[in-house]
């Protein structure tokens, strides 16, 4: 029957960033949907693992900063999931920041922090779990993209190059690793209000014209998003690779 091609029970996937946010909401999503979660970040996600482990799934809690982890550090990091949880078929690079200001005065540490982790950690990421999931010819990757994968955004140049990149990469890896079972897609969120929004949130001029602008006539919640990623990270999606799922109340569209 196709909705149990959307089930995830025995999976076990990794999301970076789980403990507020998006991310929070996208673990729980792959809980419900029946997996076990790492959650990869900085800061300790006691109330996205309690969660996680009220629905009866197994939680693993993989401490590391993105912005200074690198390549080895993080292939540890897919290693520590694969010995404690048995296994990786799901990786969700949810993790990112933004900084704000006029590319002219972008302080040089802001524009190498947001690539270090919206991007190089994206990749090398991707790079340890595809030497997993390649290795058992089945895995799925949902890296999480954004309005400014396509637009210029406003005073956010760091962040708009990691975010167009991250879809470049997206499809090249979808490209590469297509053949051997591992899929390799992309969901690009619209506006969702969480604390990365709540500058924008706060200025009512902002507010206003960014609300109005969206088709569906509200800004978007995490838990908007929890749909998508189920279906990318399942079997459902198994003939979808290199795509971008605009979950976004139709703010492309427009
Ligand atoms: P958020 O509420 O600010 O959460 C950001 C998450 O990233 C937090 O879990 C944070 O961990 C983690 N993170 C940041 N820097 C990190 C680092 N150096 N090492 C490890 N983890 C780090 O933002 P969000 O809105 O949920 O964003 C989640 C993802 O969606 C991001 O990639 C963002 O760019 C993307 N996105 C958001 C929107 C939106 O409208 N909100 C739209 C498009 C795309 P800490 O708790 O430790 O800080």
């Amino acid at each position: 029957m196709v909705l149990d091609s959307f089930r995830l029970d025995g999976r076990v996937a990794l999301v970076t960033g789980g403990g507020r946010g998006i991310g929070q909401a996208l673990a729980t999503a792959l809980a419900e949907a029946g997996a076990d979660v790492a959650l990869l970040g900085r800061t300790r996600p006691t109330a996205t693992a309690a969660r996680i482990e009220a629905l009866g799934r197994r939680v693993l809690v993989v401490p590391g900063d993105l912005a200074t982890a690198g390549p080895d550090a993080l292939a540890d990091a897919v290693e520590a999931v694969v010995t404690g949880l048995g296994r990786l078929d799901v990786l969700v690079n949810n993790a990112g920041l933004i900084r704000r200001s006029a590319a002219v005065a972008h302080p040089p540490e802001d524009w190498a922090q947001v690539l270090r982790v919206d991007l190089d950690a994206v990749f090398h990421l991707c790079q340890a779990a595809g030497r997993v999931m390649l290795g058992q010819r089945h895995g799925r990757i949902v890296n999480v993209a954004s309005m400014l994968s396509y637009q210029g955004g406003v005073r956010v140049p760091s962040y708009t190059a990691a975010k167009h990149a991250v879809v470049g990469l997206t499809r090249a890896l979808a490209n590469e690793w297509a053949a051997e079972g591992v899929n390799v897609n992309a969901i690009a969120p619209g506006y969702i209000a969480t604390d990365q929004t709540m500058v924008l949130r706060d200025d009512p001029d902002r507010e206003r014209a960014i609300r109005e602008r969206i088709p569906a006539g509200r800004w978007g919640t995490p838990e908007d998003l929890m749909g998508a990623v189920v279906f990318l990270a399942s079997d459902a999606a198994r003939y979808v690779h290199g795509s971008v799922l605009a979950v976004d109340g139709g703010w492309l569209a427009r």
